[in-house]
């Protein structure tokens, strides 16, 4: 049932109108995040499809369709070529490919194709996933377009991706777009605790920072959140308060410590969250609408001193960073300029092309 499954309740709604009019198309787009459901989501309108007891078009949740359908078979080694072949779920008429390393292969649609030709063995309907639909390369999305352009008629094509603008447009014309938010603090917070995973407390703080992402919440490593934010605070803390230039470069030190674009990144998000709170805060937001509310002390002494238009720029120096981060740059050099930048001994004007 898509009651079950946390945030989204537009898209529950449009699966579901699609669902009782019969209209489900051939082929989906799910677009969104990483961590917000988006499997969980294709794969409950694959139970609505083949449960032998459904109730207004949704899933019965219990039936042995139903339970079936829930479990995907990943292959349990690292061996490439068990990977190129379809994961099936417990289901006969339910799979998924995903991409054994960088791209998803020709050889992987082919088997789509072959497969989405049969009629259900089992079931009302065949459904396939296709995750990461952005690693398609040229090759395999123009396999994946032969199944695409004359589905049979019971026959579903999930593609699942977080970068929809990688697709090919022959691809993205050919599938109906389903759009994902990222899930609510308060969302995550409720599911969080549901399960029972940790305390209210701790739920509440790895809801807020998950930036929207369920998946984030439940893998995120708190420790490691919890020393990077440290880490970022001080140099909100140098800009705004200390105006310390020594420390500034100290941060900007560590920052360039992590070892990896991912960690680097969440070092960004990190200290673009803290600056929205305190800009918040010298908006007079209410503390409890903050991701970091924990720190609101903190963040209430640097709001006292903060600049609005400042504030704003910073967000934008920042952004302007992660695209550059897309090219190949120097991640040193990069940290440097934008911290100077932001500490306001370069205009940001007559900034270098910080790469
Ligand atoms: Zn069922």
């Amino acid at each position: 049932m898509f009651a079950e499954l946390t945030g989204n309740e537009r898209v529950k709604a449009a699966l579901k109108r699609m669902l009782v009019s019969d209209r489900l198309p051939g082929a989906l787009l799910f677009t969104g995040e990483e961590g917000i459901g988006k499997k969980l989501f294709a794969l409950e309108v694959a139970r609505a499809l083949n449960c032998r007891t459904p109730k207004d078009e949704e899933a019965c949740g219990v039936c042995s369709s139903c339970t079936r359908i829930a479990k995907l078979n990943y292959p349990q080694r690292d061996d490439a070529e068990e990977w190129t072949q379809i994961i099936w779920t417990n289901h006969p008429d339910v799979g998924l490919v995903v991409a054994p390393k960088r791209v998803l292969r020709v050889e992987q649609m082919r088997q789509i194709e072959k497969e989405a030709n049969f009629r259900p063995f089992e079931g009302k309907a065949r459904v396939f996933l296709i995750d990461e639909a952005d690693k398609l390369n040229d090759a395999s999305a123009n396999a994946l377009l032969k199944v695409l352009e004359e589905p049979p008629r019971t026959s579903h094509l999930i593609l699942i991706t977080a970068r929809p603008a990688m697709l090919l447009p022959t691809i993205l014309s050919r599938c109906q777009m389903i759009r994902f938010s990222p899930l609510t603090p308060a969302e995550i917070e409720t599911h969080l605790t549901k399960i029972n995973l940790v305390d209210k407390k701790t739920a509440r703080l790895r809801a807020r920072a998950a930036g929207g992402s369920m998946g984030r919440a439940l893998s995120g490593d708190l420790v490691t959140f919890t020393s990077q934010r440290k880490a970022m605070l001080k140099v909100l803390n140098a800009l705004v308060v200390s105006d310390d230039r020594a420390q500034l470069l100290r941060s900007a030190e560590q920052l360039n410590e992590a070892q990896y674009k991912e960690e680097f990144e969440e070092r960004l998000d990190v200290l673009e969250t803290l600056i929205r709170d305190a800009w918040m805060l010298s908006l007079g937001v209410e503390s409890s609408q903050l991701v970091n509310e924990d720190l609101t002390p903190e963040l209430q002494e640097i709001s006292e001193k903060l600049d609005s238009a400042r504030a704003g720029d910073w967000i934008l120096q920042i952004e302007d960073m992660r695209e550059q981060l897309i090219v190949n740059i120097n991640r040193k050099v990069t940290t440097d300029a934008l911290f100077l930048v932001m500490a306001g001994d370069v205009a940001a004007q007559k900034r270098p092309k910080i790469r």
